[in-house]
């Protein structure tokens, strides 16, 4: 059985920190992805301790922090930039006690061509060093492929390579949907079942229209079960894996967006039960 989860991206242009807390919190949910953008908005009114206080009192629970992206062939002004944001969002889950950071591959033009032992060294060297960073905060690293071409590092095999290699307790993988999906369109979702359940980390959940390859992208996902992903058979095969965590809706839809942030996370939770 999974738990309901809810990633801030779903509504980031409707809500903001606050509102989604309160959100969630009434509509059941067990967990929350908080965007570190968010957060920093969140931080010009709020505390970190009136954050972690809200979580003492609540069900909800921080699951993990949204994200760390572009951590491949950094130059050194990108990197320190990237530093500097990772260092913020390590001091942030350790004082609200959340346990994961998505770390997100690179996306340019010039870096979607580089061959997969290129990446693969990149990717190795970039993960050790913020798991060095990460290890004295207690923090834990999600990596997750992004299953567009133009993304360096695109499919759960190539990236779970790369965190074998790794081979550290705090890295570790995110599954995604569509991201499974705009690979291979799910061709092999047994795979997933594979994965070592002590390194599959976070789940995120949800469906997307049924377009081609090259022109689908993230604007097209919409809730589970209103689109062309094979939801239940992903859902099965992280379960198979041994997952028992959050299945974290996490949509990027203009439409949505346009809705109330409560209407959304409402419809989220019923549309994300059944997946459960
Ligand atoms: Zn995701």
């Amino acid at each position: 059985m999974l738990k309901l989860g809810f990633n801030e991206a779903t509504c980031k242009e409707n809500s903001t920190v606050e509102k989604d807390l309160a959100l969630c919190e009434k509509y059941g949910y067990d967990y929350i992805e908080l965007r570190l953008d968010m957060l920093k908005e969140y931080l010009r009114t709020h505390t970190l301790e009136e954050l972690a206080a809200f979580f003492s009192k609540s069900h909800l629970k921080p699951f993990a922090l949204n994200s760390i992206e572009n951590i491949n062939f950094c130059t050194p002004k990108e990197w320190d930039e990237l530093i500097a944001l990772f260092t913020f969002g390590c001091e942030v889950a350790q004082k609200i006690q959340n346990p994961y950071i998505i770390v997100v591959p690179t996306v340019t033009d010039a870096v979607c061509t580089k061959n997969e032992k290129e990446v693969f060294d990149d990717s190795v060297k970039s993960l050790n060093s913020l798991a060095d960073i990460a290890k004295d905060y207690g923090v834990k690293l999600s990596f997750e492929p992004i299953g567009d071409r133009r993304w360096c590092c695109n499919s759960v095999r190539q990236a779970l390579e790369i965190v074998q290699a790794v081979d550290r307790d705090n890295v570790g993988l995110t599954v995604d949907c569509i991201n499974v999906y705009m690979h291979d369109k799910c061709a092999d979702v047994d795979f997933i079942s594979k994965i070592p359940k002590e390194k599959l980390f976070v789940y995120h959940i949800n469906d997307c229209e049924d377009l081609p390859l090259g022109i689908l992208d993230h604007c097209h996902r919409i809730m589970p079960g209103k689109g062309a992903i094979p939801v239940k058979e992903v859902s099965k095969a992280v379960q198979a894996a041994g997952y028992d965590g959050p299945a974290c809706l996490e949509l990027f839809r203009p439409e949505y967006w346009r809705m109330e942030a409560e209407d959304v996370i409402k419809m989220g939770a019923e549309c994300v039960r059944p997946y459960l």
